[in-house]
């Protein structure tokens, strides 16, 4: 087997066998361990919690562990899209949490992308960033009328400048896909190589002192005497302050209180091509980078890299009934639809062959809607529900989560989505993949309205 589709059948992302051989750090050795804090998930989330922890305070012992290398989960395999879009959908926070919060929310998104942004610039992370700014694209009329809704709320809600309209024509300039009808264009997001990224951070947080162990996974936590107990396989550790940073994976955790219903796991699949040709360049006319999303309920994002390729993901989920096998990450058939939409948006790429594909989980929860939570007391933290929308959201989040756990009371631990009491997600593996089933073909439902059978006609009808 060659190292690429060796790679693959490891599950690696794209971005993770690019970067080349990395050496995991030793796992936690056996015995007795004592900490102030310890995280448990090396993403962005738990890198950037410690990090900021010691940042501040450089009495606290800060460790921090994964199951895995650091980055195997959703942060060294994502789109790499530092973007502000929060939870779903801005009419989806609107519709449940009102208008003040929705622009609560947005404010955070982007000052979210800022703080990615001047982390890369001020610390000069090796991490292929770009801030080329992100279309939102819509594909028939009633996707655009849509679109159109959210501009205003989005221009409503922020501060002037975020947003731009682009009719067809406008885009056109900007694309040669034939199939647009309307975008909205935000220039202050960019696009990052989140492996790069999540090395850098793990090299930031080891700089001012935080210890992280790979490869040591938790099996078990408890509480006494007003610490917590964490359980590997061999070693046990006594923590003053927990910070849960296990994402999609948090419902796997056996825990006492429990921590199964917070959130559930769903899965999403990418792909890349192969280099482009200088032709092929030519035919998307593509020259000004920006990342694009397009307006679907099952959206499908996509954006270039910097050695050149195109990577898409998206289009459709996946959704496992037994999640604690977490195994979905491979999908033959999502990743040929992903291709033939590549070709159908892009008629030049006709003939473009896919590279590399993989998968990976976000974090659900049933309100769709991101979450810090307590459990028990205010010692442990846990972080989840970030909907495929984390870059920036987590990193933002760790900070946030530095700060409940040095007990500081900033303008960012008032972000009401700490301590919110989120919806449960059904109990028990039937309930809630028939829960997730039903959410799936509503929103499939949704997009077979709004395009009916766009693929089928011709290519001039959508002109
Ligand atoms: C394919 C894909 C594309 C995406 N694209 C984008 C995008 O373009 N833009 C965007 O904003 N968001 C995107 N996202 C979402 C974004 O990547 C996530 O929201 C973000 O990376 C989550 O970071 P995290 O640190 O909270 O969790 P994760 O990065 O998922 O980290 C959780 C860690 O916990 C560890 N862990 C789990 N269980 C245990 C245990 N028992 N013991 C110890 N450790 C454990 C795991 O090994 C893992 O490393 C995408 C996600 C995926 C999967």
């Amino acid at each position: 087997m060659s190292d690429l589709n060796d790679a693959m059948m490891r599950n690696q992302s794209f971005w993770q066998y690019k970067y080349g051989d990395y050496s995991a750090n030793a796992p936690l050795a056996a015995g007795t361990h004592e900490t102030d804090v310890l995280v448990i998930g090396a993403g962005f989330t738990g890198l950037t919690c410690a990090r900021e922890i010691r940042k501040d305070d450089k009495t606290k012992r800060v460790m921090v562990i994964d199951a895995n290398d650091i980055g195997f989960g959703a942060s060294g395999r994502n789109g790499g899209f530092n973007m502000t879009l929060f939870g779903v959908e801005p009419e989806v926070t609107l519709l449940r949490w009102g208008r003040e919060r929705t622009q609560e929310a947005q404010a955070y998104m982007q000052k979210a992308v800022e703080y990615v942004k001047d982390l890369i610039e001020s610390e000069g992370l090796d991490s292929d960033y770009e801030h080329t700014g992100m279309l939102r694209v819509a594909y028939t009329d009633r996707q655009v009328r849509r679109l159109k809704k959210t501009y205003k709320l989005l221009t409503d809600i922020t501060r002037p400048g975020s947003f731009e309209y682009y009719d067809a024509d406008e885009v056109r300039k900007r694309l040669s896909c034939p199939h647009i009808k309307g975008a909205i264009f935000e220039p202050g997001t960019g696009i990052l190589d989140p492996s790069k990224h999540v090395r850098s951070l793990k090299k930031l947080a080891e700089r001012e002192g935080v210890e992280i162990y790979e490869n040591t996974k938790v099996i078990g936590i408890s509480r006494q005497d007003g610490s917590s107990i964490v359980k590997t396989d061999v070693a046990l550790i006594r923590a003053k302050k927990l910070v849960i940073a296990t994402n999609a994976w948090t419902h796997g955790l056996k825990s006492s209180p429990g921590i199964a219903s917070v959130q559930a796991p769903i899965w999403t699949y990418q792909i890349v091509t192969e280099p482009l040709t200088a032709e092929q360049w030519a035919g998307v006319n593509w020259s000004e980078r920006m990342s694009i999303e397009d307006n679907r309920q099952f959206v499908h994002y996509m954006r270039i890299t910097k050695c050149g390729r195109i990577t898409m993901g998206g289009g459709s989920i996946g959704i496992e009934y037994n999640d604690k096998k977490m195994d979905l990450w491979k999908n033959e058939d999502t990743w040929r639809a992903l291709e033939s939409h590549l070709k159908w948006m892009f008629p030049a790429l006709k003939d473009i062959k896919v590279h590399y594909k993989w998968g990976g989980c976000v974090s659900a929860n049933a309100d769709m809607t991101p979450e810090i939570g307590f459990i028990g007391d205010r010692n442990i933290i846990y972080s989840t529900g970030c909907i495929g929308h984390g870059v920036s959201l987590t990193q933002l989040n760790g900070r946030l989560i530095a700060d409940l756990v040095l007990e500081k009371d900033t303008p960012l631990t008032k972000f009401w989505i700490v301590n919110r009491s989120a919806i449960p997600v059904p109990p028990g593996a039937m309930l809630r993949f028939a829960g997730a089933k039903l959410i799936e073909g509503i929103l499939k439902a949704v997009d077979f309205y709004e395009e009916g059978n766009l693929k089928k006609q011709p290519e001039d009808a959508t002109n």
